[in-house]
């Protein structure tokens, strides 16, 4: 008999609370063990039973405070001991999250898993700030890049297929990079007036919104002291945002 135990890798959402799948909420509720990320909300947290062990494993963009290589070692050696382990990443598992990189780790070791979606902070911040990804008229699709790179690596992506006035950009992971984001989409030929929106802690009571445009959103994010977790929309359903943000609680800054 397989004495193993069992990882569940489950999106905890962009950080309302109320944003958890039912499935998710009952293996939070269900868990042996939990291993989670910095991106995880306290109001997540608060819904994990006492009696629960938990593991932070402090990971954020950039700065790994357990390096990939432990945690993977880690989830199959709770596994191991025959536990319920609940690995908890902010937004979706499979969305710049490295759940897929964790569960490929899980199988070659032969750990069963399962990956268990949440909504990933583009639809979180998006909801949240009044734009919709797509649009009638205003966008027929949307892509999700990162704006990650390594330190002292230029920020490597298709310019030429992301500078497209009729697809919203979201960028994770990119206020670091703001700069040559915006440079490089200019150069490719996207308008510098094209609607650029930063959404920091989306989802959550602290959400700062800022409306801009392509060219002042470096600057902007940097006067405005916009830190990670930063979420930026570029594209025209960033002109939706006043009409349609619904969020009183909300700071809303409008620029340009
Ligand atoms: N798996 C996550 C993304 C992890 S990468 C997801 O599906 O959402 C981390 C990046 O996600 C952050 O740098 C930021 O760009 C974005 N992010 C995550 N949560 C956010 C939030 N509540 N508000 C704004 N951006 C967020």
């Amino acid at each position: 008999m397989n004495q193993n135990g069992f990882v569940y890798l489950v999106g905890a959402g962009p950080g309302d609370p109320e944003l958890l799948t039912l499935k998710a909420l009952r293996l939070i509720q269900e868990a042996d063990v939990l291993v989670y990320d910095r991106l995880v909300s306290s109001g997540v947290l608060e819904l994990v039973p006492e009696s629960t062990e938990r593991i932070y494993v402090g990971k954020s963009s950039g700065q790994h405070s357990l390096p990939q290589e432990e945690i993977n070692a880690l989830l199959v050696s709770l596994a191991q001991a025959g536990r319920k382990v609940v690995r908890l990443k902010g937004g979706d598992p499979y969305i710049f999250g490295r759940g897929s990189e964790e569960a490929l780790y899980l199988l070659a070791n032969g750990i069963g898993f399962e990956a268990v979606p949440g909504i990933t902070s583009a639809a979180g911040c998006g909801a949240a700030s009044g734009i919709p990804l797509t649009h009638r008229g205003l966008a027929h699709g949307v892509r999700f890049v990162t704006g990650h790179c390594r330190a002292g690596d230029d920020l490597d992506l298709n310019w030429a297929s992301l500078a497209d006035p009729d697809t919203t950009l979201v960028v994770y992971m990119g206020t670091a990079n703001a700069e040559a984001l915006t440079q490089n989409l200019i150069a490719a030929g996207l308008s510098p007036d094209t609607p650029a929106a930063a959404i920091s802690n989306g989802t959550l009571p602290n959400q700062r919104t800022m409306l801009t445009t392509l060219a002042a959103l470096p600057t902007d994010l940097a006067s405005n002291g916009f830190k990670p977790p930063t979420l930026i929309i570029i594209g025209k359903v960033v002109s939706l945002a006043p009409e349609l943000s619904a969020s009183p609680a909300s700071e809303t800054m409008v620029h340009a």
